[in-house]
């Protein structure tokens, strides 16, 4: 009889990481679901109460607030003693959107009606601004908030403990595209493109055939390939990579010196946190860490933008935390449950 897992989930009172609370708890997992606003976090397990799912507690947890990520840890140390699974889900866009009343409207569905998706995202993209303060807020957010939380949770790790990243597409050093996460719908155009034809082996995501055109993120060899050397790379030369594109953003060269065009900070922070999963899965080979790219999902982040609902989407990120006890997949990128090229 094996004792009852512990999950802690960051970013749980909404989107994405609610649905993988809620569906950790419906496998009888014990779901520590944590919150960096403690009202927004209360409501969110009390809705999952409501819904009948006994066994999630809140915790608050700032992943960029290093006294809140010390105050989980003691809390778990305290209570369980262990931790069987971490979800790092929560992230922000690293661009500044424009406040909706400044443009006299609202973003509702009314407002969208009559925009086809191609419409709407051009609608996201012209209303936001990549200011160096939301670069800055990004990089700190979603690669280090995670590696934190990742180094402070670890020491608690169980023997079968597994890390599940959620990452994201935006994040990969290649021409990539998967089905039902068509989110490049605003830059087809304003970027160039490598016709799939003439790039199949790089779009091949196994057993996936990938039909449409996708812009490259990266257009710095050099930088991939060392992004993409989990053999040399190292946690120091990440933080040095980054603090190298914060330090283009603040100049305004990001552009010139080839880092990812468009939602960049996120882009690099996603990358950032691939590679950091690669080069921990090697340093902790008993632990099982992944990366999830969970679809293009209908949440806050993407202004409901997305194909999937957050079911669907967390579903992915599910699927990758309970993968069975003898499967060892670590290091591993997997995209809409799918093991994919990094
Ligand atoms: P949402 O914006 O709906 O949710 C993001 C969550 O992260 C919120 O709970 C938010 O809390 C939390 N958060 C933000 N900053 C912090 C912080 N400093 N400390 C703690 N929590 C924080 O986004 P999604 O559900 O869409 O995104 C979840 C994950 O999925 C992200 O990692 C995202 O990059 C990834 N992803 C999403 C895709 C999509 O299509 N939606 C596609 C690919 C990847 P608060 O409510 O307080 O703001």
């Amino acid at each position: 009889h094996r004792t009852t897992r512990v999950a802690v989930v960051t970013g749980g009172n909404k989107g994405i990481g609610l649905e993988v609370c809620r569906q950790l708890a419906g496998n009888g997992i014990t779901v520590i679901l944590t919150a960096r606003d403690e009202a927004r976090g209360a409501a969110a397990v009390e809705k999952l109460a409501d819904a009948g799912l006994s066994g999630v507690n809140f915790h608050q947890l700032d992943v960029t607030d290093a006294q809140s990520i010390a105050r989980l840890a003691n809390s778990l140390k305290a209570r369980f003693g262990k931790l069987d699974i971490l979800v790092n889900n929560a992230a922000i866009s690293g661009v500044q959107s424009l406040p909706v009343q400044d443009l006299g409207s609202t973003v509702s569905g009314e407002m969208f009606s009559g925009m086809d998706r191609r419409q709407r995202a051009e609608w996201i993209w012209a209303n936001c601004r990549e200011t160096f303060d939301a670069a800055k807020s990004g990089v700190h957010t979603n690669y280090y908030g995670m590696k934190n939380v990742t180094e402070a949770l670890l020491l608690q790790a169980s023997s079968d403990g597994r890390i599940v990243n959620v990452s994201s597409d935006n994040g990969l050093l290649r021409v990539t595209s998967f089905p039902q996460t068509d989110n490049l719908i605003p830059y087809q155009y304003t970027v160039s493109l490598s016709p799939s034809t003439s790039s199949q082996e790089a779009n091949s995501v196994k057993g996936i055939e990938i039909p449409f055109l996708r812009m490259q993120h990266f257009r710095n060899e050099e930088l991939e390939q060392e992004l993409n050397d989990v053999d040399k790379l190292t946690e120091e030369r990440l933080d040095e990579l980054l603090a190298m594109f914060l330090k283009d953003s603040e100049a305004g060269e990001a552009k010139a010196r080839g880092w990812p065009m468009y939602f960049s900070a996120y882009k690099v922070a996603k990358a950032a946190m691939n590679a950091y999963s690669r080069v921990l899965a090697r340093k902790h080979p008993k632990l099982r860490i992944n990366c999830v790219h969970p679809g293009y999902v209908k949440t806050d982040l993407t202004r409901h933008l997305g194909l999937l609902t957050p079911e669907e989407g967390a579903s992915n990120v599910v699927k990758v935390v309970l993968l069975p006890e003898g499967d060892g997949a670590t290091g591993v990128f997997f995209a809409l449950g799918q093991e994919a090229l990094f």
